[in-house]
């Protein structure tokens, strides 16, 4: 999981570095290790400047000197390539011209990638699929000048999940997305008389900016908006069937943006009202127990199951806001560190019986740590209900799930999970409950089932 934003301004004398500098702390959540920021004015060379970290890393005097009406941005999350700064988004190319590219997502055939162009006498300078994907892109645009044709090249060839932003010294700003759509992407307009564009990862930055949601870049398609700021789309490859991310929804996006056209707060309550449905179903539900959420993506879950089995709600976890996404971390190690530092429970807790409800359980280092604050707290019983399915499988496309056996539902019954977390109780919805509260079945649910959309081709 990364982000990514491309703008191209009406206004040529204005520098878009700031419009998306605040789009990237939009982003933030969706990535923490590095970001980075390219922009080109008319017959200006491209700009570009990456920091290690926060978005909040970059500086007034950066921001100032990267001039230019078009730009992208990112904010990286490593899961191809180390979280070294040469890896960071844009990757800048030089030739045939200059080009600032920054993506989302992972490509699963890397190797095969890098032979190819091995083979072409193309050496790379990074361990990163970026790299790959830019100079594939480079490779057809020398022969071709022309950006769908180069885009053709690159989805004919490049098998994985990818949304990425692209710019192009003098020619415009280039954005697509993968044949399945597993990553997201939107495009919003400012107005008929402002026709500025912003490509994004998610709404919530284009709300922000001022941009008018216009469209989901569909699976398969590319958009290229040239410098005056004409608008040209194709559709590349045309799948039958699509496979958005579960876990955008789930997890990974802001409750205040939409993903194909569904809000993610809207799926959260959806999801809570379900596992609401099914705590009454089990006679599990008491009108003296409490309900709390795990701060902040197992709220919206939260209120709507207390709405739904008539109990109280109350927000007895408390979260330190300073605190990095611990999902997100490198390592086990970093996660369960910042989860003591992150989390904390209010005494309220003493004596009574709580629902827990946390958005997913991914490796258990949450829900454990979790569990034991509570009953050192006095908790008298702990229900502990994930709003998403058992995780089982790895994520080829951008989640750090590399390995199923960090996952702690991986070859575990429920009981063994409920044992190991340390609740008193333990409840899973389906992934039919799931796709019922999302409203759709074009999804990836590799994790989930182990099916990726790759190996039905
Ligand atoms: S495997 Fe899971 S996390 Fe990865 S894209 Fe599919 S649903 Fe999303």
């Amino acid at each position: 999981m990364c982000s990514i934003v491309g703008i191209a301004s009406g206004e040529k004398k204005q520098d878009v570095s700031y419009e998306l500098y605040n789009a990237l702390i939009c982003l933030q959540h969706r990535g923490q290790d590095a970001a980075g920021i390219a922009t080109a004015g008319p017959d200006e060379k491209i700009h570009v400047k990456k920091k290690k970290g926060l978005v909040f890393e970059f500086t007034k005097k950066n921001l100032n000197h990267l001039t230019g009406n078009f730009g992208i941005g990112h904010t990286r999350y490593s899961t191809a390539g180390s979280s070294k700064i040469e890896n960071a988004h844009p990757y800048i190319i030089n030739y045939p011209t200059s080009i600032a590219i920054a993506s989302n997502g992972d490509t699963r055939n890397y190797n095969e990638l890098k032979q190819f162009l091995h083979n072409q006498g193309i050496c790379l300078q990074t361990d990163c699929d970026i790299e790959v994907m830019a100079k594939l892109f480079a490779c057809q645009y020398l022969k071709s000048k022309d950006v769908f044709e180069s885009v053709t090249f690159l989805m004919k060839k490049v098998i994985g999940a990818y949304s990425v932003v692209c710019l192009i010294q003098n020619k415009g700003l280039l954005a697509f997305r993968d044949p399945y759509g597993i990553r997201p992407l939107v495009m919003g307009q400012k107005s008929s008389q402002d026709k500025s564009f912003m490509f994004a990862s998610e709404s919530a930055p284009l709300d922000i900016g001022g941009y008018k949601f216009t469209c989901n870049v569909k699976p398969g398609e590319a958009i290229f908006i040239d410098r005056d700021l004409k608008c040209n789309r194709k559709m590349i490859v045309e799948k039958t069937k699509k496979a958005h991310c579960m876990f955008e929804w789930v997890y990974l996006a802001r409750p205040d943006s939409d993903i194909e056209n569904l809000s993610v707060y809207r799926s959260r309550e959806n999801m809570g009202k379900i596992m609401g449905k099914i705590a009454k179903s089990m006679n599990y539900v008491d009108p003296e127990s409490v309900v709390v959420p795990v701060p902040d993506s197992g709220r919206s879950a939260a209120i709507a199951f207390a709405e739904e089995t008539d109990m109280k709600y109350r927000d007895y976890i408390i979260k330190n806001r300073y605190i990095a996404r611990t999902f997100i971390m490198e390592t086990g190690k970093m996660r369960a560190k910042n989860i003591k530092l992150k989390l904390n429970a209010s005494q309220g807790v003493a004596g009574k019986i709580i629902f827990l409800i946390d958005d997913s359980i991914v490796r258990g280092t949450t829900a454990k740590q979790i569990v034991k604050m509570l009953k050192s707290k006095g908790a008298k019983k702990i229900i502990f209900v994930s709003a998403c399915p058992k995780l089982i499988s790895t994520c080829k496309y951008g989640i750090n799930i590399s390995t199923k056996e960090e996952l702690i539902a991986h070859g575990k019954t429920v009981d063994e999970i409920r044992k190991e977390i340390g609740a008193d109780e333990l409840i899973y919805p389906s992934l039919d409950n799931l796709k019922e509260a999302l409203g759709m079945d074009e999804l990836c649910m590799g994790c989930l089932s182990g099916k990726y959309p790759h190996n039905a081709e």
